[in-house]
C-alpha cells in the first residue's frame, strides 16, 4: 500500500492567499494518499482557510501559530513558527510517511508526488524558477549527490531550497528543528536530521528535471476607487 504524503503548507494572510491555496489544493486533490497540514500564521486559524481545506474533501490538519512579534520588515525568517507547529503535530500524530514542505505559492507537477513517495530517509530534486541561476539542484555523479548547484552557497552545508527535499517521517525526532534564521532553515534543519552527503537519495532522473517550481505572485495593488469614482462621473448621462 502507498506510503502517506503530509504535505506541510505555511500560510499567512494577503489577498492573494486564497487563489494561492485555491490553485494549490486543487492540484493536490489529484494525489492519492495525501494528508494536507496548513500551518497558518495567525493567532486562530482563518475561516477562509478552513473552507478551502474542507472544499478539497482530502484528510487534513490545520493549525496557528503567529510568527514572533520580531519578525517583520523584509528579510525576516518566512514561515518558520508555523513550519515547526506543525513537526510538532507530526511528532505527536504520525509515525510513518513521507514530509514534504509546499509552500502556498509553489507550483508542482503530479510526478513530484511519486518520486518522492518512496523515501528511504531524505530524498533531494531540483527546484525551478528560482534564485539568479533560475535553478536550484543537487549535482549527481555516479548516482550519489555530491555537491550543489544553487546561486547562494551561503557558507551551507545543504544548499536546497524548502521545496527540494522530501523526509521520511521516521526521523522526525525531537532533535529536529527549523530556526528562524532567514536563509538557514532549509540547511539547518537538515543537519538537525543528521543528514549525511551520502544519505541523500537523488529523484527526478537524477536529478536532471525539474517538478517542482518556486513560484511567485506579483503583489495585488490595492484598487483605486477614487479613480473609479472619477471615471464612473465621466461616463454619458
Ligand atoms: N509565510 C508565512 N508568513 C509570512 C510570510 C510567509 O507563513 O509572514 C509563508 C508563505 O505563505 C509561504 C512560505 O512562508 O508558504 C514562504 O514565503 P514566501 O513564499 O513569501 O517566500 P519565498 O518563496 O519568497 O521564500
Ligand atoms: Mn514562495
Amino acid at each position: 500500500d502507498l506510503k502517506m504524503i503530509y504535505y506541510v503548507t505555511p500560510t499567512y494572510p494577503r489577498p492573494e492567499q486564497v487563489p494561492e491555496l485555491t490553485r494549490l489544493g486543487h492540484t493536490l486533490m489529484h494525489v492519492p494518499r495525501i494528508h494536507w497540514i496548513i500551518a497558518d500564521d495567525q493567532p486562530i486559524c482563518s475561516d477562509q482557510v478552513l473552507i478551502i481545506l474542507r472544499r478539497t474533501g482530502l484528510p487534513y490538519t490545520h493549525i496557528s501559530s503567529p510568527k514572533p512579534y520580531v519578525y517583520r520588515g523584509s528579510n525576516f525568517p518566512r514561515g518558520v513558527a508555523n513550519r515547526r507547529a506543525a513537526l510538532s503535530w507530526l511528532r505527536d500524530n504520525v509515525q510513518e510517511g513521507v514530509l514534504y514542505f509546499g509552500d502556498d505559492d509553489n507550483t508542482v507537477d503530479l510526478q513530484l508526488f511519486e518520486e518522492i513517495r518512496n523515501t528511504k530517509k531524505v530524498s533531494m530534486f531540483p527546484v525551478g524558477l528560482i534564485g539568479d541561476y533560475g535553478i536550484s539542484a543537487p549535482i549527481v555523479k555516479d548516482g550519489k549527490v555530491v555537491a550543489f548547484f544553487d546561486s547562494w552557497p551561503g557558507s551551507r552545508k545543504f544548499p536546497v531550497d524548502m521545496a527540494g527535499f522530501a523526509v521520511n517521517m521516521k526521523y522526525i525526532t525531537s532533535a529536529v528543528t527549523m530556526p528562524f534564521i532567514a536563509g538557514h532553515e532549509e540547511d539547518r534543519f537538515l543537519l538537525s536530521l543528521g543528514l549525511k552527503l551520502e544519505d541523500i537519495e537523488p529523484l527526478a532522473d537524477n536529478c536532471s528535471r525539474v517538478f517542482v517550481w518556486h513560484t511567485k505572485t506579483v503583489k495585488f495593488k490595492k484598487p483605486n476607487l477614487k479613480m473609479n469614482i472619477k471615471k464612473l462621473h465621466e461616463l454619458p448621462k
